[in-house]
């Protein structure tokens, strides 16, 4: 699969993953504004195609960046979650971002059942023009595109059932009506799409103009 492409929330440029990187320290960080924040890369450790670029103050602690990847990408019902350097030591939630160095990569797995794990990196400290809400989105990838395995339209639905016995368990609305399927679970821009009962982003993610963010 061809690298997914992402855009840039704050000026809506279409770049790949480690352009994306460089445009924003390149046009959108700064040293002289009100608020110290960390940029932050959020990726899918096994689905590297799903990618955030987003900063938070770095007053704010793991425990928000907790609840941000839960709203955007892997909340469905509650499940535990935990961050370590990849071992089995959990980094405490309450541990402020200001004490990682440039460049730490952290694992985050939320649900220890059906586990999804997602790679943090902590790319620059930077600062932002002050706002409220703590987590502001700067970058995400276009969703991946699944076509129906039946008539080649776009796909709505995946069949969690036969999704580790076919390449494409992927259906339209149309085609996913015409048979019976008992576990369906709609297409989502997630490492944690078709798991558990995981429908898709709390909040609205998708491209907002500038303004809408803060
Ligand atoms: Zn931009
Ligand atoms: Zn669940
Ligand atoms: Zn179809």
């Amino acid at each position: 699969m061809a690298v997914t492409k992402g855009n840039c929330f704050l000026c809506g440029k279409e770049l790949g993953k480690t352009a994306m990187k460089n445009h924003l320290l390149k046009n959108h960080t700064d040293t002289t504004c009100e608020q110290k924040s960390y940029l932050l890369k959020a990726e899918g450790r096994y689905d590297k195609d799903y990618w955030i670029y987003f900063d938070v103050p770095v007053s704010s602690n793991l425990k928000t960046v907790d609840t941000f990847l839960r709203r955007i990408w892997l909340e469905c019902c509650g499940h535990l979650s935990t961050f370590s350097y990849g071992n089995y030591e959990e980094i405490k939630k309450t541990t402020k971002l200001y004490t990682f160095e440039e460049g730490t990569q952290l694992i985050h797995e939320y649900d220890f059942g059906s586990t999804t794990e997602t790679v943090i990196t902590f790319i620059a400290k930077t600062t932002r023009p002050a706002q409220k809400k703590p987590v502001r989105l700067l970058a995400r990838n276009i969703p991946p595109e699944f076509v129906c395995c039946v008539c080649g339209k776009p796909a709505d639905y995946l069949d969690v059932e036969e999704m580790y016995e076919t390449d494409n368990p992927f259906y339209c609305e149309d085609c996913a009506d015409e048979d019976e399927h008992e576990f369906l679970l709609p297409v989502t821009n997630s490492p944690r799409m078709g798991v558990c009962g995981y429908t898709g982003e709390m909040d609205d993610f998708s491209f907002v103009k500038p303004e809408l963010l803060n």
